[in-house]
């Protein structure tokens, strides 16, 4: 296994150690946080986002999967809750995103994709984030529930390439079957309806509520409309708010990724 996760010592260790000193000053860090509700187009974003930014896209989601497609541990605890649409803990999320922020490709700064997600993960990733220097920037993609029913209900996924389609916004050439290798495309378990309907409860119960700590507690929070169904016209507006910010509040990132924010700053539209 890659972490050391299932050993309780070690996620007592890291949600009680004192933050890095050597680290605690601001380094101009980036970390983009994606929040919104299941559905709401945070991975999309996310890829978008690492493209034009060149730093990493961290889901937890994906971490997840991995874990349960791999067999491990980890994957076999949480596979039950994953299926029925529930949150898994803290404790083990925490220590995902721990492990991941201090992997060298997340020095200029990184993307959290579904994280967090409740009250005590958002508390740790404030300490984590001011423990590597890194600044957050909240980007919340605000969409309509119904919007959402229809957009994960008709999304589909290839179980060989994983690329993503979808029913409204990105359709496969042919239905039901992968534009790349002609791979029979499949639901994700989490993508069915009474899944989908159990996940925006969680939501609603568990991690709406982080917007008021997030307006209490970041001075960078950005408001979203994410229910156009072309991604790119969601993406042009998440880089306008994110220019806007930079522009005062510079942060250190590759001079290709500044280069393109000049430059691209209108194009996605
Ligand atoms: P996602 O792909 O982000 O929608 O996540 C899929 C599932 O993974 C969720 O329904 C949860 O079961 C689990 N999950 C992902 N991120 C978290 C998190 N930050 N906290 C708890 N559970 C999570």
């Amino acid at each position: 296994m890659s972490s050391g996760i299932s050993e309780p010592e070690r996620v007592a260790t890291v949600t009680s150690a004192p933050p890095d000193t050597k680290r605690s000053a601001y380094t101009g860090r980036l970390a983009v946080v994606m929040f919104g509700s299941p559905g709401s187009g945070k991975g999309t974003q996310s890829k978008f986002l690492v493209d034009w930014l060149r730093i990493p896209q961290i889901s937890t989601g994906d971490m997840l999967r991995e874990h349960i497609r791999r067999g491990t541990e980890v994957g076999k605890a949480i596979e039950a809750r994953m299926r029925a649409g529930s949150l898994v803990s803290d404790e083990l999320v925490n220590q995902l995103v721990y492990e991941r922020i201090h992997q060298s490709d997340c020095d200029r700064g990184f993307i959290l994709d579904g994280y967090p997600r409740t009250p005590a993960q958002a508390q740790e990733m404030m300490r984590l984030l001011g423990s590597v220097g890194a600044r957050e920037v909240v980007i919340h993609l605000v969409v309509d529930y119904n919007i959402i029913i229809a957009r994960m209900t008709g999304r589909r996924v290839c179980p060989v390439c994983g690329t993503l389609y979808n029913a409204i916004s990105r359709p496969p050439r042919v239905e039901g079957v992968c534009d790349l290798d002609g791979e029979v495309l499949g639901i994700r378990e989490d993508d069915r309806e009474d899944v989908v309907r159990e996940r925006l409860t969680q939501y609603e119960a568990s991690t709406r509520p982080l917007i008021e700590f997030f307006r209490k507690s970041s001075e960078r929070l950005f408001e979203v409309d994410a229910s156009q169904d072309r991604p790119e016209t969601v993406f042009g507006k998440i880089q306008d708010a994110l220019a806007s910010l930079l522009d005062r509040d510079p942060v250190q990132l590759s001079g290709s990724a500044m280069a393109g924010m000049v430059t691209d700053g209108a194009r996605a539209r």
